[in-house]
C-alpha cells in the first residue's frame, strides 16, 4: 500500500518556499539544506523534491533519474562541505522504529567528527 503523503509537513513547505532553509545544494530532482538542529559540525539533510514519505515508498515509485540524483547529490554534497576525505555518515529514519520526525524522504549527511559506533546495543536483561 502506498504511503499517505502529508503536503503540511515542514520540509514540503521549504520546498514551496513557504519556510526558509540554509540551502547547500540544488538540481532538478534534488534540495540539500542543513539541519537546524544540527548533531554534528556538518548536518545536512538530503531530500527528494516529489513527494515520497520514506525510503519504502520511494524506492518503489520513484524514477530512476530522481534515485540517481538523489544519491549523487549525497556525493556532491560531502566532497562541497569537506568530509569525503575524512568520512561521514548517511543515514535515513524511516517509520516508528526508525524515529522519523518528519514525513518527506530526507537522509541525514553528518560529519566533520569522529561519529563513533553505528547503532546503540539493546540492553541486555539481567
Ligand atoms: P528525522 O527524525 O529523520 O525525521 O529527522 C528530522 C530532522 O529535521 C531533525 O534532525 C531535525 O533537527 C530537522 N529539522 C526539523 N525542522 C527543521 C527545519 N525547519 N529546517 C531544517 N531542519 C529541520
Amino acid at each position: 500500500m502506498a504511503e499517505v503523503y502529508d503536503t503540511e509537513n515542514i520540509f514540503a513547505k521549504i520546498l514551496r518556499g513557504e519556510l526558509p532553509c540554509d540551502k547547500v545544494y540544488e538540481d532538478e530532482h534534488v534540495l540539500a539544506f542543513k539541519d537546524l538542529y544540527p548533531k554534528a559540525p556538518v548536518h545536512v539533510l538530503i531530500l527528494p523534491k516529489r513527494p515520497y514519505v520514506s525510503v519504502t515508498d520511494f524506492s518503489q515509485s520513484a524514477s530512476d533519474a530522481e534515485i540517481a540524483a538523489w544519491i549523487r547529490a549525497a556525493g556532491n554534497v560531502a566532497r562541497e562541505l569537506g568530509v569525503a576525505e575524512g568520512g561521514y555518515r548517511v543515514l535515513c529514519n524511516v517509520g516508528r522504529d526508525g524515529h522519523q520526525e518528519v514525513a518527506h524522504l530526507h537522509m541525514h549527511l553528518v560529519g566533520g567528527r569522529d561519529l563513533g559506533g553505528m547503532i546503540r546495543r539493546e540492553e541486555r536483561q539481567p
